[in-house]
């Protein structure tokens, strides 16, 4: 007689509590391995967060021998090695002119703090008029109110929507499917840029803290990356009227896009500056803020105290996992091998798909790739939302063995569908082919299954 052990009922308030999930039990490089020996390819690292993948021994001894010391010290009455040396890290790192560090748990605590800096940055000027922030349609910058409230992406926070402080939003830069057939790259991107200038000029820039934006838009769109000028434009009108550029490299920053951060790509740089996922490669929570001389010396010659604060910000064990990761990315050259592999999977995934019925564009750098699924590719018509595409290329894809990030934005108040690829900076060419092979039998598995 077969014995039917009813399985347990979590008690996680889980993102979907009616989906079971299967159990990752342990990490085996570019793999995940669930608790049935199942291995999933881990082609998104979560949600670009992962890049070094699940099982590096340097990170782990780092994390171990933290511990050993002192796993946390509250930040009102000590600093920390690791959390010093982070800090050095990144400001010799980053991008010219941000020379200070703030260091958080994770990506929407980075954004809500810069949100919060650039406010009191302007109050202790004397500025107390500002109070508009401008962001994008097509964004995400996080889920905790002040972050969802700057974002464009309308399916996290439309229900919100009535207790999230009231943000402006113009268009993004995304090139598919708005350059006009008769403009150029550069004329688009002045002219969505420019956009920009128009809201400050009817919001009367005095009254106006920031612009808001993802260098490549991740989450929302399957990776949209800006055209070339529209970075530089939009640098230039931020100082033409005197407000702050909060970048959020939260999930295109730390390498992902072949460089360190992905503005450089772009030859801007930000007030303020916002990364998080591969910062700490998954292995602890943890998330930065970079910021100006300019405005550190702002707060320190003012008021001299930053009114925010999370108890666990810069915690040590976190720091020192960050550390470790930036280190082994800097000692084995992975940020090379992001280029080589970023042009292995772009080849790729053109060619397996470059003639696909239902994928209009496939678009990225580095190891950050997006695929637009269409219901027609010269119409480029979106998907029906109601056949839930992206949730259906999902559960074929976990199937295959392959974690990719599938989404449903929204285009022009429409459900567009794509899915984000953002595997790990360690993978090598035969883990392009597999993740490109069980990507494409995905796809076609999800397609027909929704009709
Ligand atoms: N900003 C961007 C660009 C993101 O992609 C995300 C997460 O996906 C966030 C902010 C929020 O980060 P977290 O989920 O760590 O709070």
């Amino acid at each position: 007689m077969v014995v039917v052990v009813p399985s347990k009922k979590s008690r996680i308030l889980h993102r979907q509590p009616n989906a079971e999930l299967p159990m990752a039990f342990m990490g085996d490089g570019p793999y995940i391995i669930d608790d049935n020996g199942k291995r999933y390819i881990d082609a998104s690292g979560g949600a670009a967060v992962s890049c070094l993948g699940h099982s590096n021994t340097r990170v782990r001894q780092a994390i171990k021998d933290q511990v050993d010391n002192i796993a946390f010290a509250h930040t009102s009455f000590f600093t920390s090695k690791p959390a010093e040396d982070l800090a050095d890290f990144l400001v010799e790192h980053s991008p010219q002119g941000l020379d200070y560090a703030y260091l958080v748990s994770g990506g929407s605590e980075a954004v809500e703090s810069a949100l919060k800096l650039a406010r009191q940055y302007f109050i202790e000027l004397g500025q107390d008029s500002r109070k508009y922030f401008i962001a994008r349609r097509q964004s995400y910058h996080g889920n905790t109110l002040g972050a969802l409230a700057v974002g464009g992406n309308l399916w996290r926070k439309q229900q919100f929507a009535p207790i999230l402080v009231d943000t402006e939003h113009v268009s993004p830069c995304y090139a598919y499917r708005d350059q006009k057939s008769d403009e150029s790259e550069l004329d688009y991107g002045l002219r969505i840029a420019n956009e920009l200038e128009q809201r400050i000029e009817s919001l009367g820039a005095k009254n106006v803290i920031a612009f808001v934006a993802e260098p490549i838009v991740g989450a929302t769109s399957g990776v949209l990356t800006p055209v070339p000028g529209y970075f530089k434009r939009i640098r230039e009108i931020c100082d033409q009227h005197g407000i702050l550029l909060i970048l959020d490299e939260v999930m295109c920053g730390m390498g992902r896009t072949g460089s360190l951060f992905a503005c450089e790509q772009e030859q801007v740089s930000a007030d303020i500056l916002c990364v998080a996922k591969g910062l700490g490669a998954g292995y602890q929570a943890i998330g930065a803020m970079l910021l100006s001389d300019k405005i550190y010396n702002t707060i320190t010659d003012g008021s001299g105290f930053f009114q925010h604060g999370h108890t666990y910000q810069a915690h040590a064990t976190a720091c020192a996992a960050a550390l470790a990761v930036q280190q082994e990315i800097q000692d084995n050259n992975l940020i090379d091998n992001v280029q080589n592999m970023g042009l292995k999977l772009q080849s790729a995934l053109l060619s397996q798909f470059g003639n696909h019925p239902n994928i209009g564009d496939i678009r990225g750098r580095g190891l950050f790739w997006g695929i637009e699924l269409v219901a027609d590719r010269v119409t480029k018509k979106p998907l029906d939302p109601k056949l839930k595409v992206h949730s259906a290329i999902k559960t074929a894809a976990m199937n295959e063995g392959l974690i990719c990030y599938p989404g449903g934005g929204t285009i022009d108040g429409k459900q567009g569908n794509h899915i984000l690829l953002a595997p790990p900076f360690i993978i090598n060419e035969k883990h392009v082919t597999e993740i490109v092979d069980k990507l494409a039998r995905a796809i076609d598995t999800a397609l027909v299954n929704c009709g």
